[in-house]
């Protein structure tokens, strides 16, 4: 283990933030990376536990307490070995990561946990200053090529994977560019595009084939992409936004959370948009509704645009500062969490319904109309008070509110796939959709969730296809003979 008794002299310590005044006036990243001394002192507060939780918290299984004892020990480069046995991209997880792992830390029973996800990026990016992740192309080729459709964490890690195994993948991508949410979703603040190109690069020089602006079931059909390839996974993501049908809702200045986002990263990447659908926050009233991480990304962004004021509002109840009593470790504490953005200015409000938006006479957004409500009765009973009803001048509203599933797209009509009563894309045990040879991974099959589950199903799925894959060449080969 690290410093047998480093839990008991070393606190937690985490990443500082560049200060709010001077970050909010630009686009980088928010996080400083610690001093290596810092995180050698988080690696020696790591226990070494008998039954390490972290391991079971992260969906990776993540070699949690090797490194931080090679970390702690000064042994950088057989950490980043350990780190990357188990995680393609630890400079995404490191960062962007509400870190699970965190969550279930034995140490966090009787203390605050290791600061895992700073110990995470820490190693990765002394991996890449020290020049040890160069493209490693597989040496040998299988012949076999597969088509990955969606560049985000979960198409990225499967082709990633396969790649490796020696298999030709060529990921679409419907976008103009690579990346899914990590590059239009999540603000340039939490993940500078930078980072994410750096990684595109060595996969690109690995060997991997990237066709953004490739829209699969328009552009090019599945049947195209059958002939052309022996598998097929589908990482398209659950992209559609949910919707709130209250009085005003067709009004002007109302959007989607990721349609507003996505306008920023582009114009953080330089691109030039036309002026008409322009959704900045310069100058206005925001109104966010959501209280989860796309609100915050949007509360961030509202900022840095130089909005007016903000406001956050969320349905349900503020959760309790510590665990409660049916929420016990190693759970995911449902607590209440404050990220960065939330320090940058706004308000918050929890336990409050929408009722309706008012117009300011020329079919644009002038207020929201909303009621406090209780929860008498666990999460969906909901009683309001309506003598409290209130007026919030609003002349931005952004639909926070999550996301319901795929999107229903030509690709899904062509393939006809079974899907579950989620509204999700099934799958088998084996990864596989209704449709033989036809993969899924990722959102598109899950549910709108978090990157490192995107990733660990990536990889799973990449294990699948190339199980499969290695079935059909061994039929083949079998037919070949008895033909023979
Ligand atoms: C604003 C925002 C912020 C978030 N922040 C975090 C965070 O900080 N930490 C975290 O862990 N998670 C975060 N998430 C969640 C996380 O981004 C997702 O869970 C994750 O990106 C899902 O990965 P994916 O690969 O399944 O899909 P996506 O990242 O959604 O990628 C799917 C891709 O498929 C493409 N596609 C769809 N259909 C087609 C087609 N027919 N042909 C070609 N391409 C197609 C899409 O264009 C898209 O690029 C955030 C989500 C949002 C919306
Ligand atoms: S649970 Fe916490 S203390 Fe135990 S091995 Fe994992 S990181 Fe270390």
């Amino acid at each position: 283990m690290g410093k047998p008794t480093g839990f008991l002299e070393i606190g937690r310590r985490t990443a500082r933030t560049r200060p709010v005044h001077e970050r909010t006036h630009d686009w980088q990243e928010i996080y400083l990376l610690q001093p290596a001394d810092d995180v050698q002192g988080q690696g020696a507060r790591c226990m070494d536990c008998g039954i390490p939780f972290c391991h079971q918290g992260c969906p990776l299984g993540n070699l949690i307490p090797e490194w931080n004892d090679l970390v702690y020990a000064g042994r950088w480069q057989q950490a980043f070995q350990r780190l990357a046995s188990t995680n393609n991209f630890p400079e995404l997880t490191g960062r962007l990561c509400p870190a699970p792992c965190e969550g279930s830390c034995v140490l966090g029973i009787a203390d605050d946990p290791v600061a895992i996800k700073d110990v995470e990026v820490a190693i990765v990016e002394r991996a890449f200053a020290e020049g040890w992740i160069v493209p490693r192309p597989p040496a040998v080729r299988t012949g076999r090529r597969v088509a990955v459709v969606g560049s985000g964490p979960a198409g990225l890690a499967a082709a990633d994977q396969l790649n490796r195994a020696g298999h030709q993948v060529t990921v679409f991508e419907r976008a103009d560019r690579i990346g899914g949410l990590l590059r239009y979703g999540i603000p340039e603040f939490k993940l500078e595009k930078g980072i994410l190109d750096r990684r595109l690069a060595l996969l690109e020089a690995e060997g991997i084939v990237f066709r953004p602006g490739v829209d699969i079931g328009i552009d090019m059909s599945v049947g195209d992409l059958r002939r052309s390839f022996q598998a097929i996974v589908l990482c398209a993501g659950a992209e559609q936004p949910r919707d709130l049908h209250v009085p005003g809702r067709e009004l002007d200045g109302i959007h989607f959370a990721v349609d507003y986002l996505t306008r920023q990263n582009r114009l953080c990447a330089g691109d030039v948009l036309p002026a008409e659908g322009d959704i900045s926050a310069a100058g206005k009233r925001v109104v966010i509704l959501g209280g989860g991480d796309t609100g915050a990304d949007c509360l961030g962004t509202a900022h840095r645009q130089g909005a007016r004021s903000v406001h956050q509002l969320e349905l349900m109840g503020q959760p309790p500062a510590t665990r409660g009593p049916g929420n016990p470790w190693p759970e995911w504490p449902r607590v209440f969490r404050t990220s960065a953005a939330h320090h940058e200015g706004g308000e918050r409000w929890f336990s409050v319904v929408t009722e309706g938006f008012l117009s300011n006479g020329s079919g644009r957004v002038s207020a929201l109309q909303g009621v406090p409500v209780e929860h008498t009765h666990g999460r969906d009973a909901l009683s309001g008070h309506p003598q409290e009803s209130f007026v919030l001048p609003a002349d931005l509203v952004l639909l926070a509110m999550g996301f319901t599933g795929p999107r229903p797209t030509p690709l899904l009509a062509e393939l006809n796939l079974r899907m579950t009563e989620r509204g999700t894309v099934w799958r088998d045990a084996a990864w596989m959709t209704s449709e033989p040879g036809v993969f899924t991974a990722g959102d598109m099959q899950r549910g709108q969730s978090l990157i490192v589950w995107a990733m660990a199903d990536g990889r799973s799925a990449a294990r699948a296809v190339a199980g499969w894959l290695m079935t059909q060449s061994d039929l083949r080969a079998a037919t070949a003979r008895r033909e023979v």
